[in-house]
């Protein structure tokens, strides 16, 4: 078993050592979950959150799983409205945003102007409480500096069909975290009220259909671009990231680290796949803040992960957001039906969010997740860049890139169901 703990307040939920196979246990152990969060809040800034409860836990959850294997379909479709302990979660139209019945503060990602780790672990946690039943979750890994790569399916894992939609493998493009979150609360809440979308029930949409979200591929990255080696967790981080910045030639953290591109490892995640990696030259040849493609592929936790989970479950689309330029990018040589369906979905994409589409990837550079499931997965993939200007993107723009692409799972899940 393994065991994550979801921010500080001395909650910690276990999963199985077998990444893909675990979560279900979540949804048993969920409701002790929210009863044990409330005992524990008032000490969150205490120290003491790392033993609570493990071994209870853990029993439990090896009794329950088996079970709930078998019982996880028939609940979603018999008791969706079940879902949540949360009086507000009950409500017929519960968009915290909407609720004007607040105790309860709006999800972070409503508010954030600069969207951190802690503050998605803060959310990913209510989420969990709030929709237990119509989601899984667990962790694809550990990084370098102690943070968790978190991964959440929403449908039926053994669907025969899987969407992907990621954010963040670059660090500073946290903004695209903030984005899937966002996202991805929404379409919970549809599927929970089987909310009609182009005259079809999400309930029906998502039946033959499972979508995953990882919505911070690079937590650790995320963390330098927005507070510098003094917000990692590991001494020998920080002394890393000063060693990488000596290396870089930088004079002024200030300047340096806010644009940092890579994980903690000084590794670019997207120059890091298996596709036409040998054939790119990084221009850097040792650990940067940007485009240093590492010594092989896949030397990376979280290039690793998103590679392993593509081949775990039989995925049909992928997304990948990032910032910015308001495009999207979804060739890469492919040919016959796989380059024609690549295509459908950009312009179906591109219709959706008003962004245009390029299809000349010679300008960029190769060996990112996309080019890799495209090249190697064969599985119809976009990256959708949001957002103008330079990255970190203004926060003064969420709104409008949330407007653009607020419907864009629904309608990729959509054109699958037809
Ligand atoms: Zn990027």
């Amino acid at each position: 078993m393994r065991k994550i703990r979801i921010g500080r307040s001395a909650v910690i939920i276990l999963i199985a050592a077998e990444i893909l196979g675990g979560c279900r246990q979540i949804e048993a152990s969920s409701q002790q979950e929210a009863a044990a969060r409330e005992e524990t809040a008032a000490f969150e800034e205490t120290a003491a959150f790392e033993e609570t409860a493990e071994s209870e836990e853990t029993a439990e959850s090896e009794e329950t799983a088996e079970f709930e294997e078998a019982s996880f379909a028939g609940t979603l479709n018999s008791t969706p409205q079940a879902a949540g302990s949360d009086p507000a979660d009950s409500s017929p139209q519960p968009g915290p945003e909407e609720t004007g019945e607040e105790e309860e503060r709006p999800y972070n990602f409503l508010t954030s102007r600069k969207y951190t780790y802690a503050e998605m672990e803060e959310d990913l946690l209510r989420i969990l409480n709030g929709y237990s039943d119509c989601l899984e979750m667990d962790s694809l890994g550990e990084t370098s500096d102690g943070r968790q790569i978190y991964h959440v399916i929403i449908g039926p894992r053994t669907a025969g069909r899987h969407v992907l939609i990621t954010g963040s493998i670059h660090a500073r493009e946290y903004m695209t975290s903030q984005l899937v979150m966002r996202q991805m609360e929404q379409l919970l809440r549809q599927y929970r009220d089987n909310t009609v979308y182009r005259d079809m029930g999400m309930q029906d949409i998502l039946a033959g259909t499972a979508i995953h979200f990882v919505p911070m591929v690079n937590p650790d990255g995320v963390t330098v671009s927005q507070m510098g080696p003094d917000g990692m967790n590991r001494e020998e981080t920080k002394e890393r990231l000063e060693q990488i910045r000596a290396l870089d030639g930088s004079t002024d953290p200030s300047q340096y680290y806010p644009v940092w591109k890579s994980n903690a490892m000084g590794v670019d995640l997207n120059r890091n796949f298996d596709a036409k990696w040998e054939l790119y030259n990084d221009h850097v040849g040792h650990p940067s803040s940007d485009h240093y493609k590492s010594t092989a592929t896949e030397t990376e936790v979280e290039s690793r992960a998103l590679v392993e989970l593509t081949k775990a479950y039989p995925f049909v689309r992928t997304v990948s957001y990032h910032t910015q330029g308001g495009v999207i990018y979804w060739y890469f040589e492919q040919t016959g039906e796989l380059r024609d369906v690549n295509l459908a979905l950009a312009r179906m994409v591109e219709e959706e969010t008003g962004y245009w589409i390029d299809s000349d990837y010679t300008k960029l550079d190769p060996a990112g997740y996309k080019d890799w499931a495209i090249s190697r997965m064969g599985i119809p993939s976009l990256t959708i860049e949001v957002g103008s200007g330079s990255s970190p993107v203004d926060p003064a723009q969420f709104e409008e890139i949330w407007e653009r692409n607020k419907n864009v799972c629904q309608r990729i899940l959509r054109s699958l169901a037809e």
